[in-house]
């Protein structure tokens, strides 16, 4: 079929939306491929459409490859099963819900964990009928806080999502892997740069998880990479390491590791409470602690104040080890005092002290160790919860994750931290395409999904769940693809592969155009033919074809009379004159 411009519903247009945050929201909208409904809810124009279906093909296919199946279900659902798994109370605002005429509480589907687990509990019940991978391309509705860029992140959404269910941990592992694979294929094909990071789990819980992230400036996650090894995380999800092969001068291994005594935050609170007390309330965890306060814990778990606010000094401190000083009276300083010393806004600064991050503001309430003559050094964020080890970074009462405002550019990379290499971690942004989690069993056992295992005993269905973007695919390709002049699609997703233009006011200029665009649609080529006369002035369509932007424009114009047309890859810019009998052979 040939679209043609003269009836196509289409209008491009000249101005960016108002509200367009990103390049390829504005030409999207200008483009003529989706119209905002609401915020964060568009439509879709016929050419937006075309190119949405071209990905969910990619997808498809792919999907159907690795032998996974697709079903469809409603995006309209029922309270009961997320009430079971929790997540009916635990997405709080970030779902649409609703209440039929009887008043009872549904829901409108942000993802389908609960759904496909029951399905396969209401028609299978054997091993033998596992492995199993079943899929949909479905619509999702999540009550964004922050809709944006348009359908870059939108409160309705094509999400391709899929699950496996496995009878066992290797099956689950080798379901993934499958996956994994298909994902690499898919961003492959869709002509993305992108990255493959760990990331965490997030609402759907589960252990292992990754993310595919296209790289991009515009993109809302963060993530690092090491400069020497392959390890890549979303900075969410960068795991520290365990404080062994600590930086710290002169720590021997063995000494670094969580030894009894550790401070938790309530010692360290209790600390405080015993050596600043404060007039109007005792310290508590979660106080702003307004004072860089050094302390020193002996091997016997005495602990003594050294410094607050003040760097420390080697000599001094090893003095004071040797019971050679005083201890030092602790009073606290003023915070614009503690700023003057330029040595607290780097953070790590020597044995004993740590500073403050002056870009996040967060401070340390300090405690560096000293076992066997040597020190290592813990501290509490005093702002949040957790107690790290700062030079090692690791977090004692969290989830073995510090935050992601506590990695930074040239932090030491995990990984060769443990391989004893010297990689340290750079940061860059990428748009979240996809994301694949083994869920494990916390789905199955939530809802009850047992199957008969080879001895006749009834296991625990394990599962993993795999999420595509698709609508966020489109925008990502658009931004990835996008130049000055307007969209610019990879051949695999454009809306068509020729831009056909006839280009002047004569007949027979159209007649050649017609009989062009005719030959091509034959030979499976799909043409997008610019066949507008009137008031269409060729400047206008040569504009229109650099804004809808796809890969090859053929322009039928002056060179008819001398029997050529001229052929334009709308990526490159190039040009060549081709023989206007020829053509058709030139590009199929
Ligand atoms: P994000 O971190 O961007 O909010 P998410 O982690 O909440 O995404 P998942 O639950 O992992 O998203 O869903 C799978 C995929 O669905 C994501 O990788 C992303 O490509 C897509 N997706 C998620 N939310 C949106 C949205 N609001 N608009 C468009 N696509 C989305
Ligand atoms: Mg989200
Ligand atoms: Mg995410
Ligand atoms: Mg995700």
């Amino acid at each position: 079929m040939i679209l043609r411009m003269s009836t196509l519903f289409v209008r491009t247009l000249r101005d960016d939306p108002a509200d367009a945050e990103v390049p390829s929201h504005r030409l999207l909208v200008r483009a003529g491929y989706i119209r905002r409904a609401a915020p964060g809810i568009y439509s879709w124009l016929p050419l937006g459409l075309r190119v949405l279906r071209r990905i969910e093909g990619i997808i498809r296919e792919e999907m159907d490859g690795i032998g996974a199946q697709e079903l469809s279900f409603p995006a309209l659902l029922p309270r009961a099963p997320y009430e079971a798994t929790g997540r009916w109370t635990e997405y709080g605002d970030g779902i649409f819900r609703l209440k039929d005429r009887k008043d009872d509480d549904y829901l409108l589907g942000p993802t389908h964990e609960e759904m496909f687990t029951l399905v396969v509990k209401d028609l299978y019940s054997s091993y033998k009928d596992l492995p199993l991978s079943l899929y949909q391309v479905q619509n999702k509705y999540r009550d964004e806080a922050r809709p944006r860029a348009g359908i870059l992140r939108g409160r309705e959404f094509v999400m391709k999502d899929s699950y496996s269910f496995d009878v066992d941990d290797a099956g689950l592992d080798a379901s993934y892997q499958k996956h994994r694979d298909a994902y690499v294929r898919i961003f492959d094909r869709l002509g993305f740069d992108y990255v493959i990071v760990k990331a965490t789990s997030g609402a759907m819980g589960g252990s292992r998880s990754e993310e595919f992230l296209a790289k991009a400036e515009v993109g809302e996650d963060t993530y690092v990479r090491c400069t020497v090894c392959d390890y890549a995380a979303n900075v969410e999800a960068v795991e520290v390491p365990t404080p062994a092969p600590s930086s710290y001068d002169g720590v021997p291994a063995a000494h670094a590791e969580q030894t009894p005594g550790t401070p938790t935050i309530d010692s360290l609170v209790d600390f405080l409470n015993e050596k600043l007390p404060r007039d109007d309330r005792p310290w508590a965890a979660g106080d702003t602690l307004k004072n860089v306060l050094v302390v020193f814990t002996h091997p016997d778990g005495t602990r003594e104040p050294v410094a607050i606010g003040l760097p420390g000094d080697r000599e001094v401190d090893q003095k004071r080890l040797e019971g050679q000083l005083e201890p030092i009276t602790v009073e606290p300083m003023d915070e614009a005092e503690l700023r003057k010393h330029p040595a607290l806004v780097k953070g790590y600064i020597g044995p004993g002290v740590l500073g403050e991050d002056s870009t996040s503001g967060i401070r340390y309430l300090l405690d560096p160790r000293v076992v066997e003559g040597t020190r290592w050094v813990t501290g509490a964020d005093v702002d949040g919860s957790h107690v790290v080890d700062l030079v090692a970074g690791r977090d004692f009462t969290g989830d073995g994750t510090v935050e992601a405002a506590d990695v930074r550019d040239g932090d030491p990379c995990p990984r060769c931290a443990e391989t004893g290499d010297a990689g340290v971690l750079v940061s860059a942004r990428g748009i979240e395409m996809g994301h694949i989690f083994q869920l494990g069993r916390k789905y199955a056992e939530a809802l009850d999904l047992k199957v008969l295992d080879e001895n006749g005993k009834l296991v625990t269905v394990t599962m993993g769940s795999y999420g595509v973007g698709v609508t966020r695919a489109v925008a990502a390709v658009a931004e990835g693809t996008l130049d000055d002049a307007g969209l610019c699609w990879p051949r695999e997703v454009a809306p068509a592969d020729v831009h056909l233009v006839a280009a002047g006011k004569d007949d027979a200029l159209f007649t050649a155009a017609e009989e062009i665009a005719r030959e091509l649609d034959a030979a499976g080529v799909r043409v997008l033919y610019d066949d507008r006369r009137g008031k269409t002035s060729p400047g206008v369509k040569f504009k229109d074809a650099e804004l809808i932007g796809v890969p090859t424009i053929v322009v039928v114009g002056k060179g008819l009379v001398d029997g050529v047309v001229e052929v334009k890859d709308r990526r490159t810019g190039e040009r060549e004159d081709i023989a206007a009998a020829s053509v058709v052979d030139h590009l199929v």
